[in-house]
């Protein structure tokens, strides 16, 4: 399956969750077997390949997140929101439009010096993702790249990234 065809696979949702909002949905393209296929196909060739760990974040980047981790041969760490995790975790917070939101994991889940890259479903405000690279920083692990299939480009997410000191971002659209 070529690019354009994966592509069409993820449809609009207008007014979800909210009105106004229009909600890229990708669950036509993990339904579809050549299309997932594709598009974890076209991830692994796009990212960096010197990466220990692969960090995906509850609950959509896990189902692009893990197949990458096996592709890659790395371990795949789960960020959850709190309280989902057993076992001893750090947690941060991050600003939404309309009041917080808060991620975790597990303290001993990423090594110190660990190369790590994010894999996520959509790029939006990279509130999510700003989140996940300071859980990453404080446990001592170095952020090589974030990966995610779709960017929502007026919402200047990578811009709001790269004034945190995060360049490396990979966008399949
Ligand atoms: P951000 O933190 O504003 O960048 O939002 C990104 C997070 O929200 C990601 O974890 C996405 O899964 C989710 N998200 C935001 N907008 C969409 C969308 O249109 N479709 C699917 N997920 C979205």
């Amino acid at each position: 399956m070529n690019n354009q065809n994966w592509v069409d696979l993820i449809r609009d949702i207008p007014d979800f969750p909210e009105p106004g909002v229009v909600f890229k949905d990708i669950t036509p393209l993990i339904g579809s077997p050549g299309g997932f296929s594709a598009v974890i196909t076209e991830l692994v060739q796009r990212t960096p390949k010197d990466i220990d760990v692969v960090v995906g974040m509850e609950a959509r980047g896990f189902i692009f997140g893990a197949p990458v981790a096996l592709a890659l041969g790395t371990g795949f760490v789960p960020v959850r929101k709190p309280g989902k995790l057993p076992g001893e975790t750090i947690t941060t917070e991050y600003e939404l439009e309309y009041g917080t939101n808060a991620l975790s994991v597990h303290k001993d889940a990423i090594g110190n010096g660990a190369r790590v890259l994010i894999v996520d479903d959509v790029l939006a405000t990279g509130g999510t993702v700003a989140a996940t690279a300071r859980l990453i920083k404080e446990l001592g692990a170095d952020l090589v790249a974030v990966a995610v299939v779709m960017e929502l480009g007026f919402l200047d997410g990578r811009k709001n990234l790269s004034e945190q000191g995060i360049d490396e971002v990979i966008s399949l659209t």
